[in-house]
């Protein structure tokens, strides 16, 4: 049986005044993340994993934030894109798994959604797509406020 493996990371700032995008739900925050795109850090690193899985570089590589075409771009369609290219050269994803550390708001409640939202996007069953959220209990720049890390990690399995 082919199968890959593959691991994504990213991390934004936050900034009051700035709309928040996680897993592809808008988040009631009075902080968002700088970003060149939405700044969903959920799904950037969800498609670092699906890239990783299959070797093919990073989201940086392939929506460049110094192009206009991904200024302000909503991350659901750069899943869509990476879906595709996953698709194109023969896999499909078994399951992802994503955790997301951020101090607050708190998001726990908005989990059942953004497995929803990830699950239609990539056209997989909700039982293929796990979010986790937690603190880091205040430490670090998740625990003071500055910022949001992401981890994820996604299973491909050769159709
Ligand atoms: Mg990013």
């Amino acid at each position: 049986m082919d199968i890959r493996i593959g691991q994504g990371y990213d991390v934004h700032a936050l900034k009051a005044g700035l709309p928040m995008w996680l897993g592809g739900v808008q988040i009631p925050s009075e902080t968002g993340f700088v970003a060149h795109s939405d700044g969903d850090v959920a799904i950037h690193a969800l498609c670092d994993a699906l890239l990783g899985a299959l070797a093919l570089g990073d989201i940086g590589h392939h929506f460049p934030d110094t192009s206009d075409e991904w200024k302000g771009v909503d991350s659901k369609l750069l899943l869509k894109r990476v879906c595709a290219m996953v698709s194109e050269r023969g896999y499909a994803v078994s399951n992802v798994d994503i955790t997301i550390a951020l101090q607050a708001p708190k998001i726990g409640f908005l989990v059942p959604q953004m497995r929803a939202c990830l699950a239609g996007v990539m056209g997989i069953a909700e039982d293929r797509v796990s979010v986790k959220a937690t603190t880091t209990e205040r430490l670090g720049f998740v625990g003071r406020g500055e910022g949001c890390e992401v981890w994820a990690v996604a299973l491909l399995v050769a159709e």
